[in-house]
């Protein structure tokens, strides 16, 4: 296991080996069951245990009080991109959304499909590479709630504290840093999360929703897409993704055993430290994408090099040294280490050892 690549992917990302380790022992066999994690009901008590489990892990983590509730759905942070304004757009109101990335614009064009959606601020002009102004903003006087992301998987920006709109419903999509530090989920009228970046496998979406809010939607909408319907059975109603659950549960496991959120958000500072002074710290040759320093990303860290050449041969370099995962989004181009939770600091320092090197040589 010691020669494993360094993983720098976006998502689904590095997960910590000991889970991994964990998780392979479940698929042969679950430990006084005798049979696969993958083998048995989801309606088993066995199962249940699990589900609850890992369920209390993400209240406990994320200090979730009795008005909200936590659901472990499908369809990945897409499907919530709709499934948020069918059950929460009025007809007389309007979804509120913050554009800071691709992916929020991708939110905003769902709600458009459903009801009346605008975007209350937009950093798209500075190409996604800072974050947008909330200076002055206003929200309408009709919004049914405002939404935000939290961090831009694609372009490297992430809110330094998160916003706040008082008297208003927050939704938050946190697919990219949700775990990566401490957030006090009681403030958020919906958190929503695809697992695959800090939280575990892609298959499970990881929500977080006010209980009064949920019971409100309409009842005229399948019952498969009603929030509602997914929390009074547990996230239980269809068949879930059971293995998807369980890593969840040992992925969590693992923050809480890392001493925390608090504790993990420390480790991220010094990993992105340790990145972003040597971008900062190399006379230019490596350049950060995020123009506003104080938007970089702790979660992924995009840069530049001086040419496309040179971005080709550093990434030549970096798959023969076993760093994987390093090639920018196509809409940014560059280089992006994505340096989620379970990115040891050893593996950032190993890209940094490659980043001098290479420096110097060319
Ligand atoms: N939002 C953000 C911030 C993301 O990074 C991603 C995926 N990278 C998505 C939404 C879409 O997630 P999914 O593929 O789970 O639908």
């Amino acid at each position: 296991m010691s020669d494993r690549p360094v993983n720098f992917n976006p998502g689904p990302a590095i997960l910590p080996l000991s889970v991994l380790e964990k998780a392979s022992r479940a698929v042969l066999a679950l430990d006084g069951v005798g049979l696969s994690v993958l083998e048995i009901s989801h309606r088993s008590k066995e199962f249940e245990a699990i589900n609850a489990d890992a369920m209390a892990r993400v209240k406990r983590l994320f200090q979730v009080p009795d008005t909200h509730d936590v659901l472990f759905l499908q369809g990945g942070a897409s499907g919530q991109f709709a499934q948020i304004p069918l059950n929460f757009l009025g007809k007389d109101q309007v979804g509120a959304y913050v554009l800071s990335g691709a992916w929020s614009k991708k939110a905003l064009e769902e709600a458009k499909r459903l009801g009346n959606a605008v975007s209350i601020a937009s950093s798209e002009a500075q190409n996604f590479c800072e974050l947008p102004s909330l200076d002055g903003v206003a929200v309408p006087a009709n919004a049914a709630y405002v939404h935000t992301t939290s961090n831009n998987t694609i372009y490297g920006t992430q809110w330094p504290t998160l916003p706040e709109f008082p008297g208003q419903r927050h939704v938050c999509d946190m697919s990219s840093d949700i775990f990566s530090r401490p957030v006090d989920g009681g403030k958020f009228a919906l958190i929503y999360a695809g697992a695959q970046k800090n939280a575990g496998p892609s298959g499970v979406t990881i929500v977080i929703v006010e209980k009064a809010w949920m019971a409100s939607a309409p009842k005229t909408i399948p019952t498969i897409w009603r929030y509602q319907t997914h929390a009074d059975n547990q996230s239980l109603y269809n068949t879930p993704p059971t293995l998807g659950v369980y890593l969840v549960g040992l992925t969590l496991a693992w923050i809480e055993e890392q001493g925390g959120l608090a504790a993990i958000e420390k480790a991220n500072e010094a990993k992105a430290k340790v990145l972003y002074d040597a971008i900062d710290g190399s006379n230019g040759f490596y350049r950060g994408s995020v123009t506003n320093r104080a938007h970089r990303s702790r979660m992924n860290v995009t840069f530049l090099l001086p040419s496309e050449e040179l971005e080709k041969k550093f990434l030549k370099e970096a798959d023969a040294l076993k760093l994987v995962g390093l090639k920018g989004h196509r809409s940014v181009g560059g280089l992006r280490a994505s340096i989620y939770n379970a990115m040891p600091l050893a593996g950032v320092e190993k890209l940094v050892g490659l980043m001098e090197r290479f420096r110097k040589a060319n």
